[in-house]
């Protein structure tokens, strides 16, 4: 069926033009809305997940909370249902146009440790939204962050597939491994955390945990530990101790105090994680120069507008390759304004203690244009 959708119109409303991708769940098409003049992206999952209505159910609870998300790097979700012909599961998405991080990092090699900051931190702002209504995204990796251009901006993130997998996963039953009677593991490998790997209940922690081996492998091209088969990764997420990033490649120099910042993020133990993705974030803007924070907190379109329920940390701005602004400016202006509040305050003192003494003494500025000259108090000096 998917190929048939080519040239075809769909919900009376999108035409299909291509196939982008495919993945676990399902198929993603690019799709025109001429009504709105707009491209979106139609992701259809596989039949097999619309034949348990405990599913379905839970997708539209899943794709209702990812709708209501608001947070600028996060994809906006414009509608979900079930095809009429086949039931299949949809959802209806802005299209980007971009590249994903695991493809990026494949062509340019890892990014610099500023740029991949700056990536993190509005990428980390779209997380501590969908965490502040409960939604856990469970399978954050490279591919699920494209680096879009918005405005202008280069290097905008955008966060994918939130919800997703709690679809995809339901078949798992709390306590159990990750693995299925074929052998399939639910997940990513590479990203999963210790308390996903073992079948436990997550939470936002695990999602601090992925990414932070996402920013590890952005800015070093590996993950922290020696390289394994993917099913091997489950094991080193238990058990084997990460390796610091400073010293993943030695040949980028990264610098040591990046060490501890990292390191916490991918703790073994939640409690010992950052326990917020805004808490992570603020830890990886603390290695950036002060005048860069500022620059990449404040640049977005709309980011005067605060996304619902964002975290007090606002770490919704995105990153930005501009120049940092100096800062200087608003020194200078307080700096005048304090002054000129000393100077009229010595006038007006002078004023005052002239009015009780000799009016002669007061050494006033005359005043510019046809007002009456300061000097020429209203009890003139009486000529004796
Ligand atoms: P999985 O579902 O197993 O996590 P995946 O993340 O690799 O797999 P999909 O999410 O199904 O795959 O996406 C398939 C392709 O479609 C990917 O190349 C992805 O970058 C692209 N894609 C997904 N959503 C959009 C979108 N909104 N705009 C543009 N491309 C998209």
């Amino acid at each position: 069926m998917p190929e048939d959708l080519i040239g075809k119109e769909l919900l009376g409303q999108f035409r299909i033009i291509e196939k982008i991708g495919r993945g676990g769940m399902g198929e993603v098409f690019k799709a025109e809305q001429p009504a709105m003049e707009r491209m979106v992206a139609i992701k259809i999952l596989h039949a097999k997940l619309a034949a348990r209505p405990d599913l379905i159910s839970r997708f539209r609870r899943e794709a209702r909370a990812m709708s209501r998300l608001t947070h600028p790097n996060t994809v906006r979700v414009f509608l979900y249902g079930q095809l009429e012909n086949t039931g299949q599961l949809y959802i209806v998405m802005e299209y980007l146009d971009g590249t994903d991080l695991a493809r990026l990092v494949r062509k340019e090699g890892p990014m610099a440790m500023e740029r991949g900051i700056r990536v993190m931190i509005p990428a980390l702002g779209a997380l501590e939204e969908a965490h502040s209504v409960e939604v856990i995204h469970r399978d954050l990796k490279p591919e699920n962050i494209l680096l879009t251009q918005q405005g202008g901006i280069p290097d905008f993130p955008k966060v994918l597939d939130f919800g997703l997998a709690k679809i995809r996963d339901a078949k798992l039953r709390p306590g159990s491994m990750v693995l299925t009677q074929e052998g399939m593991v639910f997940g990513t490998p590479e990203f999963m955390s210790p308390e996903q790997a073992q079948g436990e209940t997550l939470d936002r922690r695990s999602d601090v945990y992925s990414m932070g081996l996402i920013f590890y492998e952005l800015v070093t091209g590996r993950l922290p530990f020696p390289k394994s088969k993917p099913m091997e990764y489950i094991r080193h997420h238990i058990n084997t101790e990460p390796i610091p990033i400073s010293e993943r490649r030695p040949d980028l120099n990264l610098p040591q105090r990046l060490d501890p910042v990292v390191r916490r993020a991918f703790e073994k133990n939640r409690n010992d994680r950052y326990q917020s993705a805004s808490e992570f974030a603020d830890a990886l803007k603390s290695l950036l120069p002060s005048s860069a924070v500022t620059t990449a907190m404040r640049s977005v379109p709309g980011s005067d507008e605060p996304p619902k329920r964002r975290s007090d940390t606002q770490i919704s701005g995105p990153p930005s390759s501009r120049p940092p602004k100096r800062q200087g400016g608003k020194g200078i202006v307080i700096a005048l304004l304090a002054v000129i509040t000393v100077l009229l305050i010595v006038v007006i003192v002078l004023l005052v203690t002239g009015r009780q003494s000799t009016p002669a003494q007061i050494p006033v500025q005359p005043a510019r244009g046809h007002q009456a000259p300061l000097s020429q108090p209203v009890h003139q000096p009486q000529s004796q």
